[in-house]
């Protein structure tokens, strides 16, 4: 048999407003891109599927297209006043040129693995509808809003995830048939026409975003690690102190620089423009420019933590090793830590701050200057 035609449809009709403010949820940006264009992107990715179409809101014409970027799409339609009614409008925006299979998913679950799209896929081979669930786990209890009033059984009870799949002809007439019935899912429609649905193993992954806590955990999982350098040196002059990583630690000579020559702060600065390819700690403070003469490093560590939050970022962990003889870093440790984390807002255990000499060798040996290197992790 050659490979069958599989078109999806990604419904997104829904107003979905339960996260509050006044952007339906699969609008809201997830790592830059939004909720739907992820969940469109699953599919359009998909070696297996042909055809791609999302069923929207008729007043969110303008949004779909600033939503989907680059996309390669089939034009959007416009669902109906209930996701039964919007799958059916979807389903017959493909009567005329029919699938053999069809795929029909919740805009709200972006983070749906390939895996789970094949399988599916697969099941129709040998049955009218598939569907990924997971069995149910938690003890399910019945109440009356405060109190217990019983246990139900959960064996044989499963939780249901999309996309649902079902092979075309048969799961439009269901939907003609039973239109205004107001079933649950497809599923349900296909039960109701006395088609067999299979049950494949669905993903955690697969989770429907219909919280804020939601939305933060599908940002949390799918977001990417980035890590940062950064490589810092100032020489010995004059001067009675030093700044290191925001501590004024006094010495018997100081450090010459166009600022507070922080040569710790500094090295974290660029580990932190590094993770978010920002350039550097010149590129954004040109020791040519007169107002930075003499000027507390926190402020340049405080422009580059804001750059990573202005990126929807999240700096997570800080290391910086300062490399000298003189002045032992081992007593201000402590307040070093404590310093760099109020300037970038991040809980203590976050911050690191390490010392070591270089046995006496090379120009830190001699003597001559401080050496700093520093490591940033940042969440996108
Ligand atoms: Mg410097």
């Amino acid at each position: 048999m050659s490979e069958a035609r599989v078109a999806a449809l990604v419904m997104a009709a829904g107003r979905g407003q339960r996260l509050g403010g006044d952007e339906p949820k699969q609008y809201l940006l997830l790592g830059g891109l939004s909720v739907l264009a992820r969940s469109l992107a699953l599919f359009a990715s998909h070696p297996r599927i042909d055809r791609v179409r999302a069923v929207i809101h008729a007043d969110d014409r303008e949004r779909y297209g600033e939503a989907i970027g680059s996309l390669k799409l089939a034009p959007p339609v416009s669902g109906g006043t209930t996701r039964q009614d919007s799958v059916r409008l979807g389903l017959e925006s493909l009567a005329n040129d029919p699938p053999d299979f069809v795929l029909i998913h919740d805009a709200a679950r972006p983070l749906t693995p390939p895996s789970v799209i094949g399988r599916v896929i697969d099941a129709l081979k040998t049955s009218v509808g598939a569907i990924p669930a997971l069995p149910v786990t938690d003890t399910l209890k019945q109440g009356d809003g405060s109190r217990v009033t019983g246990t139900v059984p959960r064996a044989g009870l499963y939780r249901t995830q999309t996309p649902q799949g079902f092979r075309f002809a048969e799961i439009l007439e269901a939907h003609r048939r039973f239109a205004g019935a107001e079933l649950t899912d497809d599923a349900a429609v296909a039960e109701a026409a006395g088609h067999p649905v299979a049950l494949v193993p669905g993903d955690e992954a697969a989770f429907k975003i219909t919280t804020a806590d939601d939305l933060e955990r599908a940002r949390r999982v799918s977001g990417e690690t980035r890590i940062g350098t950064g490589f810092d040196v100032h020489r010995f002059g004059p001067g009675d102190h030093v700044w290191l990583c925001g501590i004024r630690v006094p010495h018997q000579r100081g450090l010459i620089g166009h600022s507070d020559a922080d040569v710790g702060l500094h090295a974290l600065t660029d580990a932190i423009l590094g993770a978010i390819g920002a350039g550097d700690i010149g590129l954004h403070f040109p020791p040519s420019d007169p107002r930075w003469r003499g000027a507390p490093s926190g402020g340049f560590l405080a422009h580059a933590a804001s750059l990573v939050t202005a990126r929807g970022g999240r700096l997570v962990h800080a290391d910086v090793t300062v490399i000298c003889e003189r002045p032992k870093v081992g007593p201000h440790r402590d307040a070093m830590r404590a310093a760099i984390a109020a300037i970038l807002g991040i809980d203590l255990d976050r911050v690191s701050v390490k010392a070591t000499t270089t046995e006496g060798l090379g120009f830190t040996g001699r003597g001559e200057g401080i050496a700093a290197e520093a490591v940033a992790t940042v969440m996108l």
